[in-house]
């Protein structure tokens, strides 16, 4: 069946601004879905979107139609439990939800969480723990469901019929300078984790020039259209927006940042990925259905960190999907280099994008869809800003395959740091919370 309005229409109405009916943006967005409306008219819808938006309305429309466009999952009927995901809009050394899984699990509340892949400079959850030896991204739905019963936990890849439209419109938009549009963003992101079949979503909203949203006027208005479209759905959702101007913890790279995740689910993790970790977890307490508020749901994650329960489930859910938790099996890098500092002073500024950047030089992402990962390099960044250094002080090591590699990265590292006379204003990790 093809569309009844020809997509030259909804592309020419929307780009003179007129609000389109849901029927029939669903039926164009369906249609491409089908393959029936080329790439060429999408980009054209797209594009007209990033100079006019889109309405609430008109949002809703599009995500319900993304739904709509594949299967998708009831686990709170399969569980018979309320169940609560977590979601991070991308960021550098964003390794939170391998934290926050196991410890909201050894709380007692379970956690299925279906992940990404990392483009460009930011990482994804599936690409760090597939630096895990053996690790297996890819359960059926039944496994799936399963191992979340037996173990409280389970991350895996995004199944190939969740949400499909939003597969093909996301390498659309990807190479068409259409992804930082914000009712786009909003439905690619909630129209998998409505599919995926959360009651209640912590969404990680991250703001800084490592990231999307660049301003914290934009990451609100990004966090508000989350909002209506979980409300609009029947799901509770609580938006954090975190500091994305700098890494977050020290790991940047694979393996270095699953070694971080275990180093915080054990209480030995950097001080700001430790508060993040513990604050997203205090906030799926508190949405889950053990009837906790966020002071006492926070005090549940720190106790299950120091009784060393969430590093027993951290290991039992890696056995379960295959992998070896011991960090020991974690691959690691042929050269690793120190990179100094050139003068006294504070670090005022740690580029998270320049970081990420000579990461994804190093091998640690992808340039293109389909490139090979190297899991074992990375960047460790020793000293965060606001740090005091003296002159030849470890700012950071560079893990690289080769010595050349390191050369290059060691010289991009150095420039993603400034240091100065002045102790920089303390900026905090958590800027607001919406809901
Ligand atoms: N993450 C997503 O899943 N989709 C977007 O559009 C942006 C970030």
């Amino acid at each position: 069946m093809t569309s009844s309005i020809p997509p030259a229409e909804l592309i020419e109405r929307k780009r003179n601004g007129e609000e389109l009916p849901a029927g029939e943006l669903a039926e164009l967005i369906l249609g491409y879905a089908r393959g029936e409306v080329p790439d060429y008219q999408l980009a054209a819808f797209c594009m007209a979107v990033y100079f006019r938006g889109l309405s609430p309305a008109e949002t809703y429309a599009l995500t319900d139609a993304m739904i709509r466009s594949g299967t998708t999952l009831d686990l709170s009927t399969a569980l018979g439990r309320k169940v609560v995901d977590k979601h991070s809009t991308g960021g550098v050394g964003d390794k939170t939800s391998i934290a926050v899984g196991p410890i909201v699990a050894a709380c007692g509340v379970p956690v299925g969480k279906m992940s990404g892949r990392g483009l460009g400079h930011t990482g994804g959850t599936l690409d760090k723990l597939e630096a895990i030896p053996g690790f297996d991204v890819s359960l059926s739905t039944e496994r799936f469901v399963a191992q979340i019963r037996e173990v409280g936990l389970a991350i895996v890849g995004q199944t190939e019929d969740l949400v499909p439209a939003d597969k093909q419109l996301y390498g659309l938009r990807d190479v068409t300078a259409t992804v930082d549009i914000v009712s786009l963003i909003a439905s690619s992101i909630m129209s998998k984790k409505i599919a995926g079949g959360a009651d209640a979503i912590v969404l990680d909203v991250k703001v800084g020039d490592g990231a999307f949203m660049k301003n914290l006027e934009d990451a609100r208005v990004l966090a508000e259209a989350m909002l209506e479209l979980g409300r609009r759905a029947g799901r509770e959702v609580v938006c954090l927006l975190t500091d994305m101007d700098q890494p977050l913890g020290a790991a940047v790279g694979n393996a270095l940042e699953i070694a971080e995740a275990r180093d915080t689910v054990r209480g030995e993790g950097p001080p700001d990925f430790t508060e993040l970790v513990l604050d997203a977890c205090a906030r799926m307490l508190a949405l889950s259905d053990l009837g906790v508020d966020v002071d006492s749901g926070r005090r549940r994650a720190e106790a299950a960190v120091a009784d060393g329960s969430a590093l027993a489930l951290y290991e039992r859910w890696i056995r379960a999907q295959g992998g070896d938790p011991d960090p020991a099996a974690l691959p690691s890098a042929a050269v690793v280099r120190e990179v100094r500092a050139p003068t006294g002073g504070h670090v005022t500024r740690l580029g998270a994008i320049d970081v990420g950047h000579a990461a994804l030089h190093l091998g640690a992402g992808r340039r293109a869809k389909g490139d090979e990962i190297d899991h074992s390099v990375g960047v460790v960044c020793r000293a965060k800003r606001g740090a005091e250094v003296a002159a030849g002080d470890v700012l950071a090591e560079v893990h690289a395959r080769t010595e050349e590699d390191a050369e290059r990265a060691s010289a991009e590292v150095l420039a993603a740091y400034d240091l100065g006379a002045e102790r920089p204003p303390d900026r905090p990790l958590l800027l607001d919370v919406v809901a």
